[in-house]
């Protein structure tokens, strides 16, 4: 893998609009410094601990996104630094984030999941839940922390019609949103095998990991 041309292949490709986060699970920080130094600085990871650790030793501003299911007892570990929290699923978890940042003298920027896919291995909630979200006196009360947009998944199939639909739909759901909502601004969507149909939805942010640092090997 040559990580620096695909970062440059990626800025090129991507339209105007749509943001490059960087996915870099599991690889260590001489892969981080080298698309880095390729021009990239958001940077996205789904442990919060693996995060952190890679906060403390890479240039400081570089923009880390929290992509993965968040436990609510591990937010104070990022709180001090995280620049966008993609996966919020639940008020519950929104009062955890709000209450951290606040300690933190800071905003939190974050995203609804909403879950799109058909399997059931995949977070998120309904669009119904994510409005009762927005709506409510809680959320309105909350200081610091501002949802500026939503995530989804697509089903993991080639069938691209079927992740065509989704996208889609999530993007209907979006500018439903962003009528009322005027904070709504940002809709995560597409990965390395279908960010490309993402695009052509709607996507605003595309996270993609595999096709820029290589197959991730978990043991
Ligand atoms: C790992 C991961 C990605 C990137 O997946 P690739 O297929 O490697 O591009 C994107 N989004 C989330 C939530 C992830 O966990």
């Amino acid at each position: 893998m040559n990580i620096s041309e695909n970062i440059k292949k990626y800025k090129a490709e991507l339209p105007e609009g749509v943001k490059l986060v960087a996915i870099s699970k599991t690889k260590p920080k001489s892969d981080i410094l080298e698309a880095y130094e390729a021009g990239q600085r958001i940077f996205g990871e789904n442990k919060i601990q693996e995060m952190t650790d890679k906060w403390e030793d890479l240039p400081k501003d570089i923009e880390w996104h929290m992509v993965g299911h968040v436990q609510r007892n591990k937010v104070k570990y990022m709180a001090p630094y995280v620049g966008l929290i993609h996966a919020v699923d639940s008020l519950k978890l929104l009062k955890e984030i709000n209450k951290q940042a606040k300690k933190n003298e800071r905003s939190i920027k974050c995203l609804l999941q909403i879950k799109i896919a058909e399997e059931d291995s995949k977070f998120g909630i309904s669009a119904d839940e994510a409005e009762e979200i927005l709506k409510s006196e809680a959320y309105a009360k909350m200081e610091n922390t501002e949802i500026i947009g939503l995530m989804g998944m697509a089903t993991f199939t080639d069938d691209e019609k079927q992740v065509k639909s989704e996208f889609d739909y999530l993007k209907k759901v979006f500018d439903g949103f962003a009528e009322k909502y005027p904070a709504i601004k940002e809709l995560s969507m597409g990965m390395s095998g279908d960010y490309k149909i993402a695009v052509k939805s709607g996507s605003t942010m595309v996270r993609i990991g595999s096709s820029i640092f290589g197959e991730r090997n978990y043991n």
